[in-house]
């Protein structure tokens, strides 16, 4: 994928602020440090378009990036972060809720996940939350240089077990740091861009 723009547009903490234009969106969604800023600024090339390692649970909006004039990543706040307050869970479930169970324009969503470690609770009701509602799932995990290559079929493996993917799920290894997973992340997303 050739990248020929890729620009903030909007930070959106309900529908009334999202765009449009009917540009098809795919939002990106993880636990917080699972290294989702990483992930955008390498699939874009831009070394710092999301600020990466920000205090985690802070952003609470559904920040907006358009891509080549043609569609957008939605960067979903990072959940899983222990000193959020109860106040702020409930307004960034609430956010969740209604973006992903109303948002025509959503055409897919990549989940993140680290590959070093079985998924969380959380990560397994977030893939359930999305599943539920119908979307395209593209598993990603990351952190991939971490962990030597003999033991990706192993932590991939639990990955499709925990989440419960099937055959044709896409599960992509990534590494934000080599590169690792980036061309096939982008085949993966093809038939969600148009
Ligand atoms: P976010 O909170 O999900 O946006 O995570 P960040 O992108 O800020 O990454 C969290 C931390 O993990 C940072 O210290 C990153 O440098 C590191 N990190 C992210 N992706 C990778 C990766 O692929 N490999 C390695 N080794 N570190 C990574």
């Amino acid at each position: 994928m050739k990248i020929t723009q890729a620009d903030y547009v909007i930070s959106a903490v309900g529908p009334a602020q999202y765009p449009t234009d009917g540009m098809p969106e795919i939002a990106l969604a993880g636990r917080s440090n699972v290294g989702k800023s990483s992930f955008i600024n390498k699939m874009l090339n831009r070394r710092n378009l999301v600020r990466t390692s920000e205090k985690p649970g802070k952003t609470q909006k559904l920040n907006y990036f358009m891509i080549n004039g043609a569609f957008y990543f939605v960067d979903v706040p990072g959940y899983g972060y222990a000193k959020v307050s109860k106040k702020d869970k409930e307004a960034w479930g609430r956010m969740l809720e209604a973006y992903f169970a109303e948002r025509d324009a959503l055409s897919a969503v990549v989940h993140l996940v680290d590959l070093r470690h079985p998924p969380s609770k959380e990560d397994i009701q977030m893939h359930e939350f999305l599943t539920y509602y119908g979307h395209p799932v593209i598993t990603v995990a990351t952190k991939a240089d971490k962990i030597s290559k003999s033991k990706y079929q192993k932590h991939k493996q639990i990955i499709i077990h925990d989440l419960g993917l099937k055959a044709d799920d896409a599960l992509i290894l990534f590494s934000s740091l080599n590169g690792t997973g980036k061309e096939d992340a982008w085949r993966a997303l093809d038939p969600f861009l148009h």
